[in-house]
């Protein structure tokens, strides 16, 4: 029989919140597996494993490795340990593995390997050196193969719990990060563009619960890019493994109020991200968020100038964390396409900030001018409009 062997890391050094973090990792553990008759997920000593259902270890695994929190994990090779185990029963086992790893490999020459052992239970005997030359001695005498512990092409890990022994041979990298929900909650603002969603994933991973908020100026915007923001929504949902609240603003109104004011519109993309960070705020303070979350990076277009970007982070008070502000747009594709939003973000699709904007806009925007030209406009009642034509779509 065979179980998942999740390992966790920075979870661990969490000091005094261990256990909430545990737990978290757990519930999520449990979510992911929720789909999978028969799954199961049982915590022992420092990790959890995961009893593949109906559908197979392979099943459990991919569900798995999309947890945050999850370090790495192992398909490893159960052995009860009610059944009175002795050494020689997980020698045995680790035979076979070796002998599975070396047909995996194909190599034409016998492959070099080594032992690796650990005790959980330390009551075990023999000692964990012991117990590896001990099956290594085992696995020369039955497959041939040469020892190096040095440049292993195989090695071979034992792992001796206090209800069952485990033998593996590969372990895969799950995402890292946090469990969703251990950093409490943050409003993305989601574009049907590529960056918006790739932040708002990198926040789920450093352990966050997003929700958030797409500005949609209808018909300058179709319908088309409401429906690719939901599926975006719908693929976040699914990495946070609970349903995402995504709050679609009509903006018509507000925006061409604001484009009025600019004159020749260069400082309009200003004025639009400004009011859209004010009801974000809003909707944010509502969804108990404590931070707004933008995919903007450093110069990549003229609105995400230094000066632009501190001009129009002064319509709000609450934080912005930008998560892919040091990116290369190369390496932020790079992580929508292991992600899974990629091909979603590049369907074609209408940007509301290109609407009415000129060629040029203005890269250095100063905010007496900026305020100069809100001060023409009932800002509040702006922002009451734009709330009062907020509908709420649950993304799960
Ligand atoms: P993205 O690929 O996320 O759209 P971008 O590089 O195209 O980003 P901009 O379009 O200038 O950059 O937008 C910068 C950020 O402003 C976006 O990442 C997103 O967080 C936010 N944003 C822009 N337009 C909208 C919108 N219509 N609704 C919600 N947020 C938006
Ligand atoms: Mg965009």
């Amino acid at each position: 029989m065979n179980v998942l062997l999740v390992r966790y890391s920075e979870v661990f050094l969490k000091g005094q919140n261990r256990g909430f973090f545990e737990r978290r990792l757990r519930q999520k553990l449990s979510r992911a597996v929720a789909g999978i008759s028969g799954a199961r997920v049982e915590g022992v000593h420092g990790r959890y494993l995961v009893w593949p259902g109906v559908d197979g270890v392979a099943a459990v695994e991919r569900a798995v490795s999309r947890v945050f929190g999850v370090a790495s994990i192992s398909n490893a090779r159960v052995i009860p340990r009610s059944a009175g185990i002795n050494p020689e029963a997980i020698y045995a086992v680790a035979v076979e593995e070796a002998r599975a790893e070396v047909a995996r490999l194909g190599l034409a020459r016998p492959p070099r390997f080594k032992v690796e052992s650990r005790r959980s239970d330390k009551r075990f005997q023999p000692t964990s050196p012991e117990l590896s030359r001990l099956c290594g001695a085992e696995i020369v005498r039955a497959l041939s193969l040469p020892v190096d512990v040095h440049k292993p092409e195989i090695t071979i890990n034992l792992e001796i719990g206090y209800d069952h022994a485990f033998v593996y041979s590969s372990q895969i990298a799950g995402p890292g990060g946090l469990p969703t929900g251990v950093s409490g909650r943050v409003e993305l603002l989601l574009s049907g563009g590529i960056d918006s969603p790739v932040a708002g994933w990198l926040m789920q991973k450093r352990g966050c619960v997003v929700g958030a908020t797409y500005f949609h100026s209808f018909p300058f915007t179709g319908e088309k890019t409401k429906d690719k923001v939901v599926a975006l929504g719908r693929k976040l949902a699914n990495w946070q493994l609970e349903p995402m609240a995504l709050s679609v603003v009509g903006f018509t109104d507000t925006q061409k109020k604001l484009r009025d004011v600019t004159g020749d519109g260069r400082l309009a993309v200003v004025l639009y991200r400004r009011q859209m960070l004010r009801v974000a705020s809003e909707l944010a303070k509502a969804h108990y968020a404590s931070a707004l979350i933008t995919g903007e990076a450093l110069a990549q277009v003229a609105s995400q100038t230094l000066e632009n970007l501190t001009v129009i982070a002064q319509a709000t008070t609450l934080p912005i964390l930008r998560p892919c502000i040091g990116h290369d747009k190369i390496e932020t594709i790079g992580l929508a396409e292991r992600i899974g939003t990629f091909e979603t973000s590049i369907l074609p699709y209408d940007d509301c900030c290109s609407l009415f904007v000129p060629k040029h806009p203005a890269t250095r925007a100063k905010l007496e001018d900026v305020l100069a030209l809100e001060s023409k406009l009932d800002i509040a009642a702006l922002t009451a409009d734009c709330l009062a034509k907020t509908e709420t779509i649950l993304c799960e």
